[in-house]
């Protein structure tokens, strides 16, 4: 018995292509049973995905991924957050305004690179979370590339060259501010942070998952992180990632979990409504 969910996914309030009500049709058309929300930074999707979902009859949870300071890609996913918490909504709105100044960083550095854009190019092109992908999006419309995929092996990935390092929250802050609100904390695509990072100290902090069953996960990385989980006492989640069309990302939702490890999570994420 497995159960096909989706606890990872991003509309344009971040970086994705589509809003957060098409996020949740395109959820109730591929028969998604458990729908996330889960943008970069923000909760502001939530008021419109819950109201499709209500519409639809899409069961439908808050969720948030906060993307920290420590290396590339290191992101915290919070679930059962609650969305109307003033001081969830300060502090991301403090780590939106960081994104800014690194947009802002990684412009300067295009410049002495030769590749003219300004910032109001940028913005505009997500509703609250602006990102390097949105730097991307910029430069494909300008013709300087042709898919986000090569704008961050060119520019904005690590080690390219106009590379500014994330300005976020540590994630023993990620980890707290997500607590404090209510959540729990799950460490994001372990297999895309490029190493292995000592978990014990995040675990100390409080992180309670880690998203084994990331879509992009081979099956030995899988199983190597269903170990981890095991030996840390962490509970597996999963998630597709969805970001929507043109984003280097799949276009298709889900994941499918195992009934045993979704039935730990279930009752955490603060379901809305829905039927099936
Ligand atoms: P940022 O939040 O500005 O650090 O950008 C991180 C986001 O960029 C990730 O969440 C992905 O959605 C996206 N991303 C990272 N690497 C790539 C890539 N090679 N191609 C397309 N999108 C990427
Ligand atoms: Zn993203
Ligand atoms: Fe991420
Ligand atoms: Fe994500």
């Amino acid at each position: 018995m497995s159960r096909f969910v989706d606890l990872h996914t991003h509309s344009n309030r971040s970086d994705g292509t589509v809003s957060p009500a098409e996020v949740v049709r395109r959820a109730r058309r591929q028969g998604i049973e458990t729908l996330v929300l889960t943008d970069h930074d923000t909760v502001s999707g939530f008021e419109e995905a819950r109201g499709e979902a209500l519409r639809l009859g899409q069961r439908f949870a808050c969720g948030v991924e906060i993307n920290t300071r420590e290396g590339d890609n290191v992101h915290i996913l919070g679930y059962g957050v609650d969305p109307s918490s003033g001081r969830l909504r300060e502090s991301l709105e403090e780590f939106c305004g960081r994104r800014l100044r690194r947009a802002e960083g990684i412009i300067g550095r295009l410049g002495e690179l030769g590749v003219d854009l300004r910032l109001e190019e940028v913005v505009g092109l997500s509703r609250e979370a602006i990102g390097r992908p949105h730097v991307a999006d910029a430069l494909r419309r300008k013709g300087v590339v042709r898919s986000r995929a090569e704008a961050f092996r060119r520019y904005l990935g690590r080690g390219a060259a106009a590379y500014v390092e994330p300005m976020g929250p540590t994630v023993e802050e990620a980890i707290a501010l997500i607590r404090e609100v209510g959540g729990f904390a799950v460490l994001a695509h372990p297999g895309l942070l490029g190493r292995d990072f000592p978990l014990g100290p995040w675990v100390d902090a409080g992180l309670e998952g880690i998203e084994a069953y990331y879509v992009t996960h081979t099956r030995p990385q899988v199983q190597r992180y269903l170990e981890t989980a095991k030996r840390y006492g962490l509970m597996p989640t999963g998630g597709s990632d969805f970001h929507g069309p043109r984003t280097g990302h799949q276009d298709n939702l889900g994941v499918r979990l195992p009934e045993d490890v979704f039935s730990r999570i279930e009752p955490r994420l603060r379901v809305l409504g829905g039927s099936s």
